[in-house]
């Protein structure tokens, strides 16, 4: 094990911040060290920030979407197209929609797909509410925007079922997703494309 440079908090952060996705060691060690150097610029707001988040975050009970209040800023925008629900695996594909602003409508986040492998099945997912929520009068569509992986689109067959007895379109994006793919790492063109272009399910 190599020596540690520095005293144990910093130790610390350094093997927190390691932990972050697209952070290995050498760049956490590198994060660290330019926290620590930028105190007052970087690291007290940083403390701050998080702190804050901490103790406001919550998940939206409407949609499931992770923000500071519930509903969501996003189930809360009366300028949302009522009629259309998206739904995602996770709040990261949420967010990489929404980068592409491309979905006019409201959202509803899975938490997940099937996978009986890994045991997850359907009551481990946000399914119930999302079908309550298709009942209502006001939607019309629901445009399954899954990862092109087969647990996402095992689980968009299994909602297309779910989802018969209530009067809407079901749809799911165009091909464009490549196999495998996952939205989050989707550059904004390629999802807006394979939204403006989507599918009825079956088709
Ligand atoms: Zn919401």
């Amino acid at each position: 094990m190599a020596r540690a440079a520095a005293g144990p908090e910093i130790e610390r952060l350094i093997q927190l911040l390691a932990r972050l996705p697209g952070l290995g060691p050498r760049s956490a060690r590198r994060a660290a060290l330019h926290l620590v150097k930028k105190k007052e610029q970087l690291l007290d707001p940083l403390a701050a920030a998080l702190a804050e988040t901490r103790d406001t975050i919550l998940t939206c009970d409407v949609c499931g979407n992770i923000d500071t209040q519930s509903p969501c800023t996003l189930c809360r925008d009366q300028s949302r197209d009522p009629s259309l629900i998206c739904v995602v695996e996770e709040v990261g594909d949420l967010w990489a929609l929404e980068r592409a602003a491309v979905v006019n409508g409201r959202y509803h986040v899975l938490g997940g797909t099937l996978s009986p492998l890994d045991g997850v099945g359907p009551d481990d997912l946000n399914i119930p509410k999302l079908v309550e929520r298709a009942r209502a009068d006001e939607v019309t569509e629901v445009l399954l925007a899954l990862n092109a992986t087969v647990e996402g689109q095992s689980t968009a067959h299994y909602l297309t079922d779910q989802l018969a007895g209530c009067n809407v379109s079901v749809s799911r994006l165009a091909q464009g997703v490549p196999i495998g793919g996952e939205l989050d790492y989707l550059d904004e063109g390629t999802l807006a494309a394979a939204v403006k272009a989507r599918k009825a399910m079956g088709g």
